[in-house]
């Protein structure tokens, strides 16, 4: 195999690579928004869970605030009757404090059952957002998860026939080669450069002459000095192609 030829086969591997990284790219972000879906899904799922449990809790303590303050009612009256019937003023005063008393704890229940409605409502309106949130959700889940499952696959099945076709293509390189390429690409992303007149087209760097004549000479596979990369050259395209 030439020198040329290798670097043919390298040109076809870094488009290939290319292409599998932006396959890669999209098949991230197609996960990632199924996922984020989800993901919101659960959030609210837990969220109307927990605004259920606080309103039937909350409830709850309302109704025994609620039996509370009828009790009250009930103490009050009597109180009232004794006042009535109190027959000097040591029963008077008594009765009176009595009375002012159970109306203090009344009033007390009665602003705490004020406060649990106001709080009721509030956990009732969170969850009402929540469901209605998680219903647009479901629906967008529902129309758009299939669609997207069959994006995931059609888009999978290219990597895999991408990687299938680059495995084939490394087969007819030297393993000195690919490994110098596998070595490059893993740290500048792509492995190989083009030059049309001495100027690496990655870095943008000038290559000394000496070197542009070795690697116009097609001898060996010479690395940019700037940013190691495989270095080949082909002529400028013509201006009707370009
Ligand atoms: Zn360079």
């Amino acid at each position: 195999m030439s020198i040329r030829e290798h670097i043919a086969c390298l040109e076809e591997l870094s488009a290939l690579d290319q292409e599998i990284r932006l396959i890669e790219e999209s098949l991230a972000q197609e996960r990632t928004s199924l996922a984020d879906l989800k993901k919101e899904l659960e959030r609210l799922e837990s969220s109307i869970a927990a605004d259920s449990a606080s309103i039937a809790e909350m409830a709850k303590a309302r109704g025994e605030l609620s039996q509370e303050v009828r009790q009250l009612a009930t103490q009050v009256e009597r109180s009232r009757e004794k006042l009535a019937r109190s027959r000097n003023e040591r029963e008077q005063n008594a009765a009176t404090r009595e009375l002012e008393e159970l109306r203090r704890i009344q009033k007390d229940r009665e602003e705490e059952v004020g406060k649990l409605q106001v709080l009721e409502a509030q956990a009732a309106k969170s969850k009402e957002d929540a469901e209605a949130a998680r219903n647009e959700l479901l629906g967008k889940l529902s129309s758009s998860e299939g669609e997207t499952t069959v994006k995931i696959d059609e888009i999978d099945a290219q990597r895999t026939s991408k990687l299938e076709a680059r495995k084939q293509l490394t087969k007819t390189l030297p393993r000195n080669v690919l490994s110098r390429y596998e070595i490059i690409k893993q740290r500048r992303g792509t492995a190989i450069a083009l030059t049309h007149d001495g100027t690496c087209l990655a870095c943008h760097m000038q290559v000394p002459p000496q070197l542009f004549q070795k690697i116009l000479r097609n001898e060996a596979l010479e690395l940019c000095p700037s940013c190691q990369r495989i270095l080949y050259y082909k002529p400028p395209p013509k201006p009707e192609e370009a």
